[in-house]
């Protein structure tokens, strides 16, 4: 590995070596359903289900696709939320041997029809709910099949006989699906198949497990090939991550997506590479995510900032008991360090950010979970097996701590390439080394700092702002909630600095308080020029603020004019 100063004034530290086993990632599922078959492996709206039973159904699931003519290689999608479905489909789609095709569920038509045609999926596993919008573009695509599920599938009696309604009253409607022809019901799946799929041998260094899509760093959606040996990799350093943090018997909470590859590797890869139990929740609403923290005692809890930040903000957040979390890492977008401090004053456990991107199945960097001494702001040192530099964007050369410049990253969990992309591959991969498009610098000690994302940046009268230095700074005011930066064409200097600030709840501030805050902290070019209040910010699935969305609405503004 390359240079590790951090490694002579944290020797006890986590290993920089792993060996892995070459098994594929749903080898693991086999191993925990023989070791503990009765341990509960899923924990849903108030049901639990077993190893044995996690297990029984993937396997079953698998047959099923391979009699409908799933062969080896061949991809299927999942479009759900989190619930036992998405679990039983991963693990089932991996058992036949094909290749999981990550899926948002709030995609609309027509990315679900470019998700499909680019990835030849030949089948999809949903949602009854979603099933209309699948059906809209399943004959323009390769799809032959439709494997829908419902939320009541998964319920205890007698919640299963309610939610229907519930589920009527919240979305405007149920779909009643029949097994026949082209859609399969999950639950007659489940029933009339047997749990003895084909075994393919599969290459763990070369055959794919999943493809997610991403805009990646030229926002054009492409699917990341990842490896079975890139995710358990990357599952096996966060338990390295972990190990000195872990209480016995772990229990983690599920409540970033399994489509988004950041819950996938971090709650369920790992939940079951280590026979924990994950408690999965179908959507981030943060009433719902209080009360199961104070009754099911999770002791892990991988987030983002915005899923931290709800939490804090919470008006009733005293009424709940959070002490029995431990280990939280954040991750997808900058954590301020007040939100830091605060949330692990409120648990009593240790939030420490981390860095990835999807291109790395994802995390590469973390800050070390037990130590209190750690830098704050940072994202902490390349994981195990993993080397990280900071290169001149002008010359490509490494450069000397304290310099900003790209961040590169190398390691088992970099990605295979782009599906069927070879020239954008060329373009992010080279010699193996990943290049992030992120921008950053690197300490005396080896610690790693994200400026900003190079395209992100703001060039405003020739000077370089960094819109997350002035968001740290924004989040430091008492009355605010949220704050994205955006850069927006100036006639005068390029671009200026646009804030778009979400207030908490029963607090004020005016545009000139915070300009006289802004002033204070911030060198005057970097002071936001403009700003605009409102009730909340546009968001992915795991809370990243979709900073994008704001530039294009602003610069349609400005097309408008
Ligand atoms: P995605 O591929 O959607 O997971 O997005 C990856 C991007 O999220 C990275 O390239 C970074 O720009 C950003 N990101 C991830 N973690 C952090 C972090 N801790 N701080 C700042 N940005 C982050």
């Amino acid at each position: 590995m390359g240079n590790q100063p951090w490694l002579n004034l944290y020797p006890d530290t986590i290993p920089t070596h792993i060996d892995l086993e070459h098994k594929p990632v749903h080898a693991y599922l086999t191993e925990a359903a023989e070791r503990y078959p009765d341990k509960k492996a899923v924990h849903f709206m108030g049901k639990e289900f077993t190893y044995k039973e996690m297990h029984e159904s993937s396997l079953k699931m698998a047959k099923y696709l391979q009699d409908i003519g799933i062969e080896k290689g061949d991809r299927v999608a999942i479009m759900l939320p989190n619930t036992p479905a998405s679990v039983i489909a991963y693990y089932g789609i991996l058992y036949a041997g094909a290749v999981v095709v990550q899926t948002n569920p709030l995609y609309t038509e027509r990315e679900i029809e470019y998700q499909m045609k680019d990835s030849g999926a030949k089948a999809i596993v949903t949602l009854d709910i979603l099933f209309p919008r699948v059906s809209a573009v399943f004959n323009s695509t390769d799809l032959k099949h439709m494997i829908i599920s419902g939320i009541k599938d998964f319920l205890p009696f007698p919640k299963n006989l309610l939610y229907p309604f519930i589920q009527k009253k919240q979305y405007g409607m149920t779909v009643k699906v029949e097994h026949s022809g082209s859609n399969h019901l999950l639950p007659e799946i489940l029933k009339i198949s047997t749990p003895d799929p084909v075994e393919h041998v599969l290459d763990f260094e070369e055959d794919i497990a999943i493809l997610q899509y991403t805009g990646g760093t030229t926002g054009h959606p492409k699917g990341v090939m990842l490896t079975h040996k890139n995710l358990i990799a990357n599952a096996s350093m966060c338990d390295a991550w972990l190990y000195k943090n872990k209480k016995g018997e772990e229990t983690i909470l599920g409540i970033l997506p399994f489509f988004h590859v950041y819950g996938m590797t971090t709650v369920m890869i790992l939940s079951v590479m280590q026979g924990y139990k994950m408690i999965l929740l179908p959507k981030f609403d943060v009433d719902t995510v209080l009360k199961t923290i104070h009754k099911q005692r999770p002791t892990i809890f991988p987030g983002a900032p915005t899923i931290y930040i709800g939490i804090l903000n919470h008006p009733e957040l005293s009424k709940y008991d959070l002490t029995s979390v431990q280990s939280c890492i954040s991750g997808s977008a900058p954590l301020p360090v007040e939100v830091q401090e605060k949330f692990e004053s409120l648990t009593g456990g240790k939030l420490v950010e981390g860095y990835g991107l999807t291109e790395s199945s994802p995390v590469t960097h973390s800050n070390f979970i037990w130590d209190q001494k750690r830098i704050k702001g940072s994202v902490g040192v390349p994981w195990p097996d993993t080397d990280s530099k900071i290169i001149s964007m002008e010359t490509g050369k490494p450069l000397p701590a304290g310099e900003i410049g790209e961040i590169i990253v190398k390691g088992p969990q970099v990605m295979k390439g782009y599906w069927n992309q070879p020239e954008e591959t060329a373009s992010i991969l080279r010699d193996g080394w990943l290049y992030t498009g992120d921008l950053g610098y690197m300490d005396e000690e080896g610690f790693f700092y994200i400026v900003d994302r190079k395209k992100d940046m703001i060039i405003a009268g020739g000077f370089n702002i960094y819109p997350r230095e002035i968001e740290e700074v924004m989040y430091e005011h008492p009355a605010i909630q949220e704050v994205v930066t955006v850069g927006v064409p100036d006639a005068y200097r390029g671009e200026t600095v646009k804030i778009f600030v979400v207030l908490k709840q029963g607090q004020q501030a005016t545009e000139k308080e915070l300009d006289e805050f802004a002033r204070q902290h911030l060198a005057s070019y970097k002071v936001p020029r403009i700003y605009e209040f409102r009730q909340e910010l546009p968001k992915t699935a795991v809370g990243k603020i979709l900073r994008r969305k704001l530039v294009e609405e602003e610069k349609e503004k400005q097309s408008n004019q």
